[in-house]
């Protein structure tokens, strides 16, 4: 058959190739990076360079309208965009300025756009959404007495924004945030250009970062609350964030930040970001959290009066280690958690230690102690079991805390301390701003110990019993081999 003319053969030829797109695009579905742990958690094509998150909270049964702006660069060319997106309600999507379609699979809100973006090209998204502050206890938002902050932690940054929901995508963020006047809004970084403005009984609040960061180390706080401002070590700008009526009788604790901070230079090199500060809510979490620039405590960790004050400060101290380790040093899969956890328990105890509590041997003999068992538990340090279905922070287990910081302490005792001590700093210099895992670890303890400590370390990483600890015969554990 010969075709008549070429206007029906064009138009033949515009059908098939609809029909050809309709039929080669295969059902949405939800996509991952390939994280043990979290198979679907970020998504494959893209790197994402800038977020810039609005929302507009009224109160904590709202969902708050937002946008989300994602500026990214396509690593692949893409037919269709995954997010990870899961708690809030999808009003409209852009791809490069042109409406695209959207659909849910699984925790991924996946677009189409009209036409497909090529390799290496700029991608601009926009997402018209709500932000649902309800069905707390999985992260995301986290409701307190007097308004709101977050805790994506590690998984739940995506029940907040649509993003690519994992730390080996780092990027830089804006917030801007309106607020009935009288809420005062935080969020990670530095104020915006423009102080904060009212207009009529709302108030908008600008703040982004200067360094890249995880989405779930985003932090918005809302609430009536007083914003202490004080000066850390060569000026560094120090910014706590309390419920006002709390402020005076937090103080003495939020004075003891900048000694910290002193600490800590002392032993790693210089505090990594543009400011720093705790914002201590009302609110139950069961945690405290290394939000970048502005960790999360619990109320009741200062007031309740049960906790002697060295371990307060060791706590403090925990969340502060994790700016260098965890925040300016992302982990590359969530298998490598235990170079975050592992590193702010060792500071933490290092630093009870040196307040004459609780000598970092004595909590080192006694996770060795209890190591087997943490290991048989929860999986060796750096390759840890997945957490159970609807326990999201299930994987924070005591093996990657103490039962990391004795690999750390393990590894001072076989190559000693100043090797140690070059190992951390080297660490936090040449990853800032990056991303590393327990590969990059191993190879710069190497360097730093002059030859190769592969053997000596797997064990200790991905061991299902506790190896000997060197220098310690007497803890007991396996015959040196
Ligand atoms: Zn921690």
């Amino acid at each position: 058959m010969q075709l008549t003319s070429p206007r029906l053969r064009a138009a033949l030829l515009a059908a098939a190739s609809l029909t050809l797109v309709a039929a080669v695009l295969p059902p949405p579905q939800a996509l991952g990076i390939g994280d043990r742990l979290f198979p679907e958690l970020g998504n494959p094509g893209y790197d994402v360079l800038s977020y810039d998150l609005s929302f507009a909270y009224k109160d904590n049964r709202t969902p708050l309208d937002a946008v989300t702006v994602i500026n990214a660069r396509t690593l692949q060319a893409l037919d269709r965009i995954n997010l990870d997106f899961s708690h809030g309600t999808v009003a409209s999507a852009e791809v490069n300025g042109v409406p695209a379609q959207f659909e849910s699979a699984g925790e991924d809100l996946v677009l189409t756009p009209a036409r497909p973006v090529g390799e290496g090209a700029p991608l601009r998204i926009t997402v018209r959404h709500t932000s649902d502050p309800r069905g707390s206890g999985d992260g995301g938002w986290v409701p307190t007495e007097d308004g709101l902050a977050m805790a994506n932690q590690a998984d739940a940054a995506h029940r907040v924004f649509p993003c690519n929901d994992h730390p080996a995508d780092k990027a830089l963020f804006t917030f801007r945030v309106t607020a009935p006047a009288g809420l005062t809004v935080v969020a990670n970084g530095v104020p915006g250009a423009l102080p904060a403005l009212r207009t009529g009984s709302t108030t908008s609040w600008t703040y982004r970062t200067l360094h890249p960061m995880a989405t779930e180390l985003a932090q918005v706080s809302i609430g009536r609350s007083a914003v202490v401002h004080g000066t850390g070590p060569h000026g560094l700008p120090l910014r706590d964030v309390v419920p006002a009526a709390d402020r005076q009788r937090l103080d003495p604790w939020l004075k003891k930040t900048a000694g910290h901070i002193a600490w800590m230079e002392e032993r790693v090199g210089r505090y990594p970001f543009e400011n720093y500060g705790v914002l201590i809510a009302r609110a139950t979490t069961g945690f405290e959290l290394e939000t970048q620039t502005l960790s999360l405590f619990e109320h009741s960790l200062f007031s309740d009066g049960s906790y002697p004050q060295w371990y307060v400060e060791a706590v403090m101290v925990h969340e502060l280690a994790h700016q260098w380790f965890g925040d300016s040093v992302s982990p590359r899969t969530w298998s490598d958690l235990w170079l975050n956890e592992g590193h702010a328990t060792w500071y933490e105890a290092l630093y009870a230690d040196g307040l004459g509590k609780y000598s970092l041997e004595r909590r080192m003999r006694e996770a060795y102690q209890r190591s087997d068992q943490w290991r048989a538990a929860g999986g060796p340090p750096a390759a840890p079991k997945a957490s159970p279905p609807g326990e999201k922070i299930g994987l924070f287990r005591p093996v990657v805390y103490d039962g990391s910081a004795l690999i750390l302490y393990a590894l001072r005792q076989e190559i000693g301390a100043a090797a140690f001590d070059r190992i951390e700093r080297r660490w936090v210099t040449e990853h800032k701003d990056s991303v590393a895992g327990t590969e990059d670890f191993v190879r710069l303890a190497s360097q730093e110990a002059g030859r190769d400590l592969t053997a000596f370390l797997n064990p200790w990483l991905y061991g299902k019993t506790t190896p000997a600890m060197p220098g310690h015969p007497e803890w007991g554990g396996p015959k040196k081999a």
